[in-house]
């Protein structure tokens, strides 16, 4: 579903991702984690391009090549993102949040769009919330909307971006819940994550990244019981 090789990316002298080789397969959850500054956010923000990144470099979803030009708003259609920090429109109904997307982008109608939005927001819980404004809901409600607007667009891929890490502990359990269901669902998922234990329930796959390259790969048993790297035993020792 998608394939990564040797991705660089530089900041002027300052390389940040050192040549990443990845492949993810349709359906997989994976979960990335590591140090803070490691390349996380870089490496998962360069899967839609909204990171450029070195032309030597190729990536490739469902078979096109994530490159500026005609082919990047096909990549973009088939690619959700959920961030840290929400990124909601302020100024319109969560309904019309989620609505917008599948208007502007696919042509959806204004009464299929509703229909959609108002399933997709029962489906993750707050189906009551509609009318309401961003600023009028808790943070986990409203990661919650990110997720439903992400979903509204019926991606393939979802890139998650640490989405609990701004949350009260009290509302990180109902984001996790909702990704947890997801994850059956057969959408593919990158998620960049301070959750081990979320992480090790979830997670197909578990990367680990330390200074811009990808360390160690394996399952959540591999990784979190044995992992074969010191560097990734210091990193667990660390926040375990
Ligand atoms: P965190 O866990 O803190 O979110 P991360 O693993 O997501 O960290 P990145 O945000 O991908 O790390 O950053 C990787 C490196 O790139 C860091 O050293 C960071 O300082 C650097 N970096 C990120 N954005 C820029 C930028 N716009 N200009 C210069 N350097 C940057
Ligand atoms: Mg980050």
């Amino acid at each position: 579903m998608i394939s990564i090789r040797g991705l660089t990316k530089a900041y002027g002298t300052f390389t940040v991702l050192h040549g990443i080789d990845l492949d993810i397969a349709e359906g997989e959850v994976v979960c990335v984690i590591g140090p803070s500054g490691s390349g996380k956010s870089t490496l998962i923000r360069c899967i839609n391009h909204l990171e450029a990144f070195s032309a030597e470099s190729t990536i490739t979803v469902d078979g096109i090549r994530v490159a500026p030009g005609p082919s990047l708003a096909k990549v973009r259609a088939e690619v959700g993102m959920v961030f840290q920090s929400f990124n909601l429109f302020p100024h319109m109904t969560v309904l019309k949040n989620v609505m917008l997307a599948p208007m502007r982008v696919r042509g959806t109608t204004t009464p299929e769009a509703e229909r959609k939005a108002r399933e997709l927001l029962a489906r993750v819980g707050i189906g009551e919330q509609a009318e309401k404004f961003p600023a009028q809901l808790s943070g986990g409600q409203q990661q919650r909307v990110a997720i439903a607007r992400a979903l509204a667009m019926e991606p393939r891929v979802l890139l998650f971006d640490e989405p609990t890490s701004s949350l009260d502990p009290e509302m990180v359990g109902e984001v996790l819940d909702v990704m947890r269901k997801l994850a059956g669902t057969g959408v593919t998922m990158i998620i960049v994550t301070h959750e081990m234990g979320f992480a090790r329930q979830v997670a197909d796959r578990v990367i680990f990244m330390d200074g811009g390259r990808l360390v160690e790969a394996g399952t959540p048993a591999q990784i979190f019981d044995s992992p074969r790297q010191e560097r990734t035993r210091s990193f667990l020792r660390a926040v375990l």
